[in-house]
């Protein structure tokens, strides 16, 4: 057994910030964030990059039918199931350098320190980059996780269509085309544990002043769409007593749904981001208004009670319009087991850091693992929480501090019999 703290003395973090850096430039935008969508050219360039530095590192590379990326390094003992870590490289359009890059980094970060500690784990350590987290150009997202922890089958996403037109099955068979030389496992294996570093998208290392988040789980997200009829009439000539006017009825509802949805502890995430109004025109009563509902909550029972008051206040401020409901998506909260947050947190404490423990607010390739394995997440903090956006910004001594407690984390779990 390694001696706690070599591993973690290994990370390099200029070489760390500088990989986040190279990666960046594989879908740079003008505005200094990152426009590298799933399956993209931009991200078969990142992933060139990334074979490069697994390559040098003496890492087996291989791919699935869903286009994951696994880096390998194997352990002394290469039957026993490996530990997982990593997350994704895909962006949103208007994406930053840290989401998703930080995990797959850090977990090669880790590696490379195992191999300059000279240390060969009991278990194989495998980094992974998984297909599609974001969903931005292939909705909804998650789907290589969701592949391959079997939440969703392959042929229901294989037919899956970007705005374009062009399906995941073309794009995939361009991804593999573009790395002939790459082995392509079948979908899912056995995995000892999970363990996903990731910047925290929100506000509240920073305002704390820690380093390093423990995970505790992922809240719950409930999304509608609501679809309001009226009718069309002219602006000028309808009174408002025969108006069936559906946007002041979505108005109408959109309101009392924020006026509800509130806690006093501030927790509850309610939001309409999405308005389509028809005819859309100046002078014409809109005769439908179409519009989303997200809603989001650490905790179950509470994302249930908010949830169901949307369709009572919906149908509550329809007026003279008619209002459907629809749900879409329903995932309830989960926690990550108590042994891997315990890990996290005694590990991170033992390197000298103050980790503090909070609930993931957006969601992550770690809520399919967690089906499958024991899992969890450590975070770094991110500039005023900013994130899905090109201003996203670390530290690059965050960066490497996280590093460090997964390095230390991976070593422990890979040790295990
Ligand atoms: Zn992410």
């Amino acid at each position: 057994m390694t001696s706690f703290g070599r591993v973690a003395a290994r990370i390099d973090e200029a070489r760390l910030w500088d990989r986040h850096e190279a990666l960046a430039r594989a879908g740079a935008t003008a505005r200094g964030g990152v426009d590298r969508q799933a399956l993209s050219d931009e991200e078969i360039a990142a992933k060139r990059i990334l074979l490069g530095w697994a390559g040098a590192a003496g890492l087996e590379a291989a791919t699935d039918p869903i286009g994951n990326f696994f880096l390998r390094l194997p352990g002394r003992e290469p039957a026993l199931p490996p530990v997982l870590t990593g997350s994704h490289i895909d962006s949103q359009p208007t994406g930053g350098k840290y989401d998703g890059v930080y995990g797959v980094l850090a977990g090669l970060e880790v590696v490379e320190a195992m191999r300059a500690e000279g240390i060969r784990p009991r278990r194989t350590v495998e980094i992974v980059a998984w297909t599609n987290e974001e969903g931005s150009r292939f909705a909804p997202g998650m789907m290589g996780s969701e592949a391959f922890a079997g939440v969703r089958p392959l042929d229901a996403i294989l037919p899956v269509a970007d705005a374009a037109g062009v399906r995941v099955e073309a794009e995939l068979a361009r991804l593999f085309a573009a790395f002939p030389e790459m082995a392509v496992r079948p979908l899912g294996f056995p995995v000892a544990a999970y363990v996903e570093a990731h910047i925290e998208q929100g506000p509240e290392l920073e305002a704390a002043g820690r380093q390093v988040g423990v995970v505790t789980g992922i809240q719950g997200k409930k999304t509608w769409k609501v679809a309001v009829h009226g009718e069309e009439a002219h602006a000028g000539t309808t009174p408002r007593r025969r108006r069936k006017d559906a946007l002041a009825a979505a108005a109408a509802m959109i309101a009392a749904m924020h006026g509800a949805i509130v806690d006093a502890d501030d927790v509850v995430r309610f939001t309409v981001g999405r308005i389509a109004v028809e005819p859309n025109a100046p002078s014409v009563v809109p005769a439908t208004a179409v519009f989303s509902i997200d809603l989001r909550h650490p905790d179950g029972a509470t994302l249930d009670r908010f949830g169901a008051t949307v369709e009572r206040l919906c149908a509550d401020h329809a007026g003279p319009c008619t209002v459907a409901v629809t749900p879409l998506v329903d995932a309830a909260p989960l926690i990550f087991p108590a042994a891997m947050q315990e890990i996290v947190r005694t590990t991170a404490e033992r390197l000298g850091l103050s980790p503090m423990a909070l609930p993931s607010a957006a969601g992550h390739d770690a809520r399919n693992l967690h089906i499958i394995c024991p899992s969890g997440m450590i975070f770094v903090p991110c500039a005023g929480g900013i994130s899905h956006n090109e201003a996203e910004a670390t530290l690059p001594a965050d960066l490497a501090a996280g590093a460090r407690v997964l390095a230390e984390v991976l070593v422990q779990l890979a040790e295990r019999a």
